[in-house]
């Protein structure tokens, strides 16, 4: 009893202090007619709204079967059927719990926090994710950018934080607060990497700001090809911290260049139909087959480029057109991948490696802004994380084979490590009764 009531203190302690919560919908771009949910770590509640069904027992070894219906969703576990309810939750009872979503006919994903499952129809589930917003974050800085350096990732975390923050309410028409796909930021999986853990940690309560101290937009990008573009050469408005900039850091990198081939035919008639441009003109051919970008251009002819990206399906709109000499083909050179506007994801990654800091990064790609620290968030909390989360890659490199095996030993040291510094900042009065009460070592 004493153990329960601990546990009771723990979570509403612990629910309390990670407030910042988010809502985020899964497999948003899929239709999803099962999901079988399995459990790698720690134990879950289930729910059916408000009440209780299951108290602790969703554990390794058990399965949930979520089916929707007209009437909601029909819940069996381990094949016992419990009914059919308008909403189910599988309620995470500590901070250290994994579970692994199996939907029918898609790839599986593993998630932590709780699972708030309704249904759209007979034939979509509505799945949910309630998570901590550290923790989501770090899930999308992995969905996001590759790379080995934790400052690329920090950079990211920053990037996806400022970004989530002022976007708080793009999904709150639908009831939650993001989807897992680019239409908001990838979130296609739970963070399993030290090294990313270790990035956000390091940007715990940094957002990039203006110099009114306002959170910018953050839109970011594959490469630039060697010079970003202004935004309202992309979108409408003219931001003054989203300006073209030189970016020789995003050549040579894997998206730096690309190459179309267009039959020529198609090329000009697409022209003369869509933008009623007169073909037939010497001078209109000849600039629609020699047209050159030395620098980014925002138009063709009058032409928006970003219509004729999409049109064509090109990586970018900063591209040279030539004609092939046998062939007669349009051949389109280009540079970069993305809209071109803001932070290119691969010139951050060659800058890194090059040692130049993290935020002199940011005021590259973001003009006129710089990186705010919120004095909230704990220097001691952060600096204790990031030197464990170190000493786990130092390990990891020093016996690669070993800890590749056991995996899911340092995903386990993690958590402990992130449960422990939740449990000392909020629990000190009650440290010592938990220690002879739980066994916990701290
Ligand atoms: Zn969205």
């Amino acid at each position: 009893m004493k153990r329960l009531a601990f546990l009771f203190l723990f979570l509403a302690i612990v629910l309390t202090a990670s407030a910042e919560r988010v809502k985020v919908r899964l497999f948003s771009n899929n239709n999803i007619e099962a999901l079988y949910v399995s459990f790698d770590l720690g134990l879950y509640d289930l729910y059916s709204g408000d009440s209780l069904l299951l108290e602790a027992s969703l554990g390794e070894g058990m399965t949930v079967e979520l089916i929707p219906s007209t009437a909601g969703v029909k819940v069996s576990v381990n094949s016992y059927e419990y009914g059919t309810y308008k909403q189910v939750i599988l309620r995470a009872t500590d901070t250290a719990c994994i579970m692994c979503l199996n939907p029918k006919g898609v790839k599986q994903r593993t998630y932590e926090g709780n699972l708030v499952v309704s249904a759209f129809d007979a034939r979509n589930l509505r799945i949910i994710n309630d998570v901590d917003f550290e923790t989501y974050l770090a899930g999308v800085v992995q969905s996001e950018i590759y790379g080995q350096q934790s400052d690329i990732f920090r950079i990211q975390a920053t990037i996806s934080r400022t970004w989530a923050l002022r976007n708080m309410g793009k999904h709150r028409a639908d009831g939650f607060n993001f989807c897992d796909y680019v239409h908001c930021q990838a979130y296609q999986n739970r963070c399993i990497r030290p090294d990313i853990m270790l990035g956000t940690m390091q940007s715990s309560g940094e957002t990039i700001v203006d110099a009114d101290g306002k959170l910018i937009d953050t839109p970011f990008h594959s490469n630039s090809g060697g010079e970003t573009a202004n935004s309202e050469d992309v979108w409408r408005s003219a931001l003054p911290y989203l300006r073209s900039v030189q970016d020789t850091f995003s050549f040579r990198m894997r998206q730096s260049n690309w190459t179309k081939v267009i039959p020529k035919d198609k090329w000009l008639n697409y022209f003369a139909k869509t933008h009623k441009l007169n073909i037939q003109d010497a001078e209109v051919r000849n600039t629609l087959l020699t047209f050159e970008q030395p620098h980014r251009k925002a138009k063709i002819l009058g032409v928006p480029l970003t219509r004729v990206r999409t049109d064509f399906k090109l990586k970018s709109t900063f591209f040279s057109v030539t004609t092939d000499a046998k062939s007669g083909d349009v051949v389109l050179n280009g540079h970069g991948y993305g809209h071109g506007v803001g932070l290119s994801q691969e010139g951050t990654i060659r800058m890194v490696s090059l040692g130049i800091a993290y935020d002199s990064i940011i005021r590259h790609y973001y003009t006129g802004a710089s990186v705010h620290k919120d004095e909230n968030v704990s220097e001691r909390y952060v600096e204790h994380f990031v030197t464990e989360i170190s000493k786990i890659i130092e390990e990891d490199k020093a016996n690669p084979g070993k800890v590749k095996s056991k995996k899911d030993d340092w995903l386990g040291k993690l958590f402990r490590v992130r449960d422990r510094m939740d449990r000392e900042e909020e629990f000190d009065a009650t440290k010592q009764e938990m220690e002879s009460d739980w066994k916990i070592e701290w």
